[in-house]
């Protein structure tokens, strides 16, 4: 069973409960999206999901290759093929790219086999170079500082290198659109596009329908007030674009009332 399972999640931040239950499965192979409101709580089951010390668990599982992650560090459950691309890339000064690309995947390597000595420089490179031209990443990049200087589609253009790189089997997008303008969501989705594969479960978390243009999700499902409200196919999306998250609170307060 390699698919991510979430059962009944609870979640609370400083003793306030965001995720209130929710349950979710992303098989390999599928694209998922996640739409909701600010503040609903998308970026806290990201954040979660990868093991954030201050998203404390309160309720629920989640489960991925038959194990309970949430007993897992985030170190172990990238490991294990978790991949997730921050709403805010962080940059490390001093780091060039290729660098920070050779440590994860040095650090992969390790954890499956104590043994391993690291990636030979060339075959490195060799890789590195393969995906970026792949992605359609300036060749200039691997020298650079990590996200130093980088605009927000530069960021969002080296973290799909880094999960090219790191071939995870469960890839979380937290509002990867945020930020950019129409031809960098263009290069960004194209790139996830062109890693989309039968081995590889995407979760693209959005506010906006747009990204979904570019990304087709297999299905799509709504958070409301820290749950999943609603699920269906790639066309839920249009609806919540034309209808708004007041149809579906609407629908929910219909559906309670009955
Ligand atoms: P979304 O990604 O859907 O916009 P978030 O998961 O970021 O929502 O936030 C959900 C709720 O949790 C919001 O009410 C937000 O204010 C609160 N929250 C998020 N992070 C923190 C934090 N570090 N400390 C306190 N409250 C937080
Ligand atoms: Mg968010």
């Amino acid at each position: 069973m390699s698919e991510l399972i979430i059962k009944n999640l609870h979640v609370q931040i400083e003793n306030q409960l965001i995720l209130k239950g929710v349950n979710l499965t992303i098989p390999r192979g599928e694209v998922h999206a996640i739409m909701g409101p600010n503040g609903t709580g998308k970026s806290t089951l990201a954040y979660t999901l990868m093991g954030h010390p201050s998203y404390d668990v309160t309720e629920g599982e989640v489960l991925f290759k038959g194990k309970d992650i949430l007993k897992l560090s985030a170190e172990e459950r990238s490991h294990l093929g978790l991949f997730l691309a921050f709403q805010y890339p962080v940059s490390i000064p001093g780091v060039t790219v290729a660098n920070f690309l050779r440590t994860a995947v040095n650090a992969h390597r390790k954890a499956a086999d104590p043994e391993d000595k690291g990636i030979p420089i060339l075959e490195f490179r060799k890789q590195m170079k393969e995906k970026m031209e792949l992605l359609k990443v300036d060749a200039a990049f691997a020298g650079r500082y990590l996200n130093e200087g980088f605009s927000g589609g530069e960021k969002k253009r080296v973290e799909i290198l880094q999960m090219a790189m790191l071939k995870p089997e469960i890839a979380i997008l937290d509002e990867t659109d945020s930020g950019l303008d129409i031809d960098a969501l263009r290069i960004v989705s194209e790139g996830v596009n062109t890693l989309r594969n039968s081995e590889l479960g995407v979760l693209v978390i959005t506010h906006y329908q747009r990204i979904l243009n570019y990304i087709r999700p297999d299905v799509v499902h709504v958070m409301m007030d820290g749950r999943i409200v609603e699920s269906g196919g790639p066309d839920l999306a249009l609806d919540l674009e034309e209808h708004g998250y007041t149809w579906v609170r609407e629908k929910l307060e219909n559906r309670e009332a009955a």
